[in-house]
């Protein structure tokens, strides 16, 4: 495989706090076999300072969302403008560290995947301590989705996702999840095109709500209606 450029596409919604430092530190890391790098930021139509910084900010592409539509919605917006080989998805807030790109790209460059999910429950990396019902939910949601792909995934929920280009093309017309649902919809798409899914773990810095996680309980419930829905009826 030749492989020369990477999409890293990040949802931005309200991250005025933290938006400059993710910018910074995705623009910092050096990808391994000369990956060109193409950054680029969707706006989902943030009511805070973001909008602002985001002008400001060189060397990315941006796209604005003109009302509020979630995750899911960004990421497609994203994906749609994404003109690289290999896309990694980034959140906008400072829970996952760019340092790992290299870790999670290892493997597709190595050929022997084509989609890798970076796992918060797996290795030695360093893991905030934080919130234990939020970590049941996702272990429960993880294991849900695993009995309808029968994948073994250990974090289904995990925003590092990489994947190929390729991936991408087949996967995108069908995408539909506005909100949270796109990681249940993502991974059950993925389980359905029998492409080779690896598993690297890596460190969590994760958020409290206070310091700005969006993503509630009422997700949670929901996104056992996503798996059902994603993996048996569509
Ligand atoms: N996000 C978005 N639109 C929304 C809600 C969130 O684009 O309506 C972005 C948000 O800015 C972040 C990512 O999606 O970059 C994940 O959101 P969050 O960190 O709150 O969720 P969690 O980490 O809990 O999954
Ligand atoms: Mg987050």
């Amino acid at each position: 495989m030749n492989f020369k450029k990477v999409s890293i596409i990040i949802p931005v919604y309200n991250e005025e706090k933290t938006l400059n430092n993710i910018v910074e530190s995705v623009k910092k890391v050096v990808l391994p076999d000369n990956l060109e790098k193409e950054i680029i930021l969707v706006d989902d139509f943030s009511k805070d300072k973001t909008r602002e910084m985001l002008k400001k900010i060189t060397d990315c592409k941006f796209f604005l969302h003109e009302i509020n539509k979630g995750k899911g919605a960004a990421l497609r917006t994203g994906f749609s403008n994404a003109t690289g080989d290999i896309i990694i998805i980034q959140d906008a807030d400072l829970e996952y560290d760019p340092k790992e790109y290299s870790k999670l790209l290892t493997p597709i460059l190595e050929d022997k995947a084509d989609v890798v999910y970076g796992s918060r429950f797996m290795g030695e990396s360093a893991h905030r301590v934080l919130l234990f019902w939020h970590f049941l939910g996702n272990k429960v949601l993880t294991n849900v989705s695993n009995m309808f792909t029968n994948l073994n995934l250990t974090d289904m929920e995990t925003c590092y996702k990489v994947f190929t280009k390729e991936v991408l093309n087949e996967i995108l017309p069908k995408l539909k999840s506005d909100r949270f649902g796109f990681e249940p919809e993502f991974t059950a798409r993925v389980s359905k095109l029998k492409k080779r899914i690896y598993e690297v773990g890596i460190s969590y810095y994760g958020r409290t709500y206070e310091e700005g996680k969006k993503i509630s309980w009422k997700d949670g419930i929901a996104a056992f209606w996503h798996i059902i829905k994603f993996n048996i009826f569509d």
